[in-house]
């Protein structure tokens, strides 16, 4: 058996794939996981399907696109289907890049990874939360909050978002914030809307109405708020105090929109501004459109006033009041600093010998497999680097 012993905390998808990569390079490999089971997470993504790279996995898809560039360009999409490949586990690629087992099972995925695991002679120690890393003299010491304790020459946290035992070491966190969440908007002018969906774009707006992030795709309205692909990606930056303006005909612009509507006031003014949207527009959106116009539903078509609807269908705005259900957030925002980490080894600058991989680092990226991409290659590139430390003499 080989001297070189790697301890993991945490037992998710970057977990999983710093534990083969180590034991791959000659390190006998013990995961400590807190819970009763490796990969939880990986079961509950992507709906069950798990969305686990994009074909588009570029640094910027992520909140520290340097931090991410080295690991990334190692490590591309093509990579992660190859190493999954390599496992047994077929994968296809859907029209937005978004990257699934052809099983459209995400408990392919963690089948292929406890299956090498279990080859490569993994340990797994379950019930045994990390509480903090101490420093020995043959490397390090993981200790739990329930007394037990793990020896390692090298120690790599793959704990997810949240508090962590690098806090033990000195590392400093960036707040935490849930982020791929639902948003909680001012619910006055889409009351009644629940459960309507819509194409369209929606952009974030600060204080000064200047645009802080677009997004264009499906929007769920819901009864707190939106919800939707497009709303997930939004949630990155969309903060309690901005404006979500929702354009429900991005393709026309602003001139061509008042355009339409006047023509349609020619051609349709027999109608009511009731029906006067019918065909054009969700009849409950037109609704609550008319709504904040403060339209009577009988104002006759010819009264309408196109220039001012225009502008509503162009910017129908929602002041952000939180988070729909953080309890729904797919990724937690913050975590490890990254100044305390060398990105092209994912090890700690503080600790030589401890390593960070996937979500307890403060890294983060949009909706699409983006997540789990970063999760997989930063746990090959530390797992890679805890076996070689590992191996190293004793100082
Ligand atoms: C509902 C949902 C759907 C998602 N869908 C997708 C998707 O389709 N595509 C995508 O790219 N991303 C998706 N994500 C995000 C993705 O799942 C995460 O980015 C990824 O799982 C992070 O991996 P990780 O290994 O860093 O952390 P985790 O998967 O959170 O694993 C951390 C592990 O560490 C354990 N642990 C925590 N603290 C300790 C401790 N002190 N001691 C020991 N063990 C500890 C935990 O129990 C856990 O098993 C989704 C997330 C959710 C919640």
């Amino acid at each position: 058996m080989s001297d070189a012993r790697v301890a993991i905390v945490g037992g998710g998808a970057a977990g999983l794939v710093a534990a083969i990569a180590s034991a791959r390079a000659g390190a006998c490999v013990t995961l400590l996981e807190a819970g009763s089971r490796v990969g939880r997470k990986i079961l509950a993504s992507g709906n069950g399907r798990c969305n686990l790279t994009n074909t588009a996995a570029a640094p910027d898809a992520y909140n520290a696109p340097g931090f991410v560039a080295p690991v990334l360009a190692e490590f591309p999409c093509e990579a992660v289907v190859a190493f999954f490949r390599d496992l047994g586990l077929l994968t296809y690629a859907d029209d937005e890049g978004r990257v699934y087992p052809v099983t459209n099972a995400a408990n392919s995925v963690l089948d292929v990874l406890r299956l090498e695991c279990a080859l490569l002679g993994v340990e797994e120690r379950f019930g045994f939360e990390a509480a903090r890393i101490e420093r020995s003299d043959d490397g390090f010491i993981v200790r739990s909050r329930e007394g037990g304790a793990s020896q390692a020459g090298a120690v790599i946290v793959a704990s997810g978002g949240g508090a962590s035992v690098l806090e033990s070491l000195g590392h400093a966190r960036e707040p935490l914030w849930p982020v791929l969440v639902p948003l909680a908007t001012d619910t006055r002018s889409i009351r009644g809307l629940s459960g309507v969906r819509v194409r369209c774009a929606g952009h974030i707006l600060d204080s000064t109405g200047a645009r802080v992030a677009s997004e264009r795709g499906e929007l769920l309205f819901r009864d707190y708020g939106v919800s939707g692909i497009m709303i997930l990606d939004l949630s990155r930056v969309a903060l309690p105090g901005l404006t979500l303006s929702l354009d429900f005909f991005p393709d026309i612009d602003p001139a061509g929109m008042e355009r339409l509507l006047s023509e349609r006031i020619d051609r349709l003014g027999w109608r009511s501004a009731g029906t006067f949207f019918s065909g054009m527009l969700h009849t409950r959106i037109a609704q609550a459109v008319l709504r904040v116009a403060e339209v009577p539903l009988d104002t006759p078509a010819t009264s309408l006033d196109a220039p001012a609807l225009a502008r509503l269908l162009k910017d129908f705005s929602l002041p952000i009041t939180g988070t729909g259900d953080p309890a729904q957030a797919q990724v937690t925002r913050g975590g490890a600093r990254l100044d305390g980490f060398d990105p092209a080894t994912m090890e700690s600058r503080l600790a030589p010998g401890v390593f960070a991989a996937g979500e307890v680092l403060d890294v983060d990226g949009r909706c699409g497999g983006f997540n789990l991409h970063w999760a997989w290659t930063s746990g090959i590139v530390a797992g890679r680097g805890a076996a070689a430390r590992a191996a190293e003499p004793a100082a």
